[in-house]
C-alpha cells in the first residue's frame, strides 16, 4: 500500500533574530518545529552571527539554519514556521529591519516552487553569508536544485551580494 504521508528529506530552514533575545529566540523556534506533528529537526548549524543586511541602526543578528524531515508539504511547512513567528511575538518593525523571529524555508528537497506567497530555493541561498555558511556546514555538498553545487556557486562568487561578516558563534544552546 502507498504511504500516506511519505516523509521528505533535504528540506531546510533558516532562522534569524536580532532583537529579544537571539539565541534563546533561535533555540525556543528550533524546539518548536521539531514538536510540530509531521517534523523532525534532523540537524542544526549552530549559530553565526552577522551585520545586518537592512538599515544599519540596529542589532547585529543570530542565524542558524536547520534540516529536517517532514511529511508536511511545502505550503503547509510555510505556514507552520508563520505560526512559530507569530506564537513568538513576532515583532518586524519595517523592511529588513529588527525582528523577534524570522523563519525561511531554504530547501524543500528537488522542489522549485515559484509561487505568490514561496519562492523555493529561497532567492538567498548563493548570495548571502549568513545563509550559506550554515547551510553548508550541515552539508558541504549541498545541491541547489537548477543551480548545482552550492559550494561550488558560493567559490565562483558571482552572486554574492555582499559580506555581512558572518562567523560562526557556538552551538544552539
Ligand atoms: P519575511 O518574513 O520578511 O522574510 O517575508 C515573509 C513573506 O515571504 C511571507 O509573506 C511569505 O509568504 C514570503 N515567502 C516567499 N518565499 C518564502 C520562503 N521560501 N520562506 C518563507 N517565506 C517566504
Amino acid at each position: 500500500m502507498k504511504e500516506k504521508s511519505a516523509r521528505v528529506r533535504g528540506v531546510y530552514i533558516g532562522l534569524g533574530s536580532n532583537i529579544e533575545g537571539p539565541a534563546l529566540q533561535i533555540q525556543n523556534a528550533i524546539i518548536a518545529l521539531n514538536k510540530i506533528p509531521g517534523i523532525k529537526v534532523l540537524m542544526d548549524s549552530g549559530c553565526f552571527k552577522s551585520k545586518p543586511m537592512g538599515p544599519k541602526d540596529q542589532p547585529d543578528y543570530l542565524n542558524a539554519v536547520v534540516e529536517i524531515e517532514t511529511a508536511l508539504d511545502a505550503e503547509a511547512l510555510l505556514a507552520s514556521c508563520q505560526k512559530i513567528e507569530q506564537l513568538q511575538g513576532r515583532i518586524k518593525k519595517r523592511h529588513w529591519g529588527e525582528r523577534t523571529i524570522d523563519l525561511d524555508i531554504l530547501l524543500y528537497a528537488d522542489q522549485i516552487i515559484t509561487r505568490k506567497d514561496l519562492t523555493v530555493p529561497h532567492p538567498g541561498i548563493c548570495s548571502r553569508d549568513f545563509v550559506y555558511m550554515p547551510l553548508l556546514k550541515i552539508n558541504p555538498e549541498l545541491q541547489v536544485p537548477g543551480k548545482g553545487m552550492l559550494k561550488n556557486i558560493v567559490e565562483s562568487a558571482s552572486e554574492i551580494e555582499s559580506d555581512f561578516a558572518c562567523q560562526f558563534v557556538g552551538n544552539v544552546e
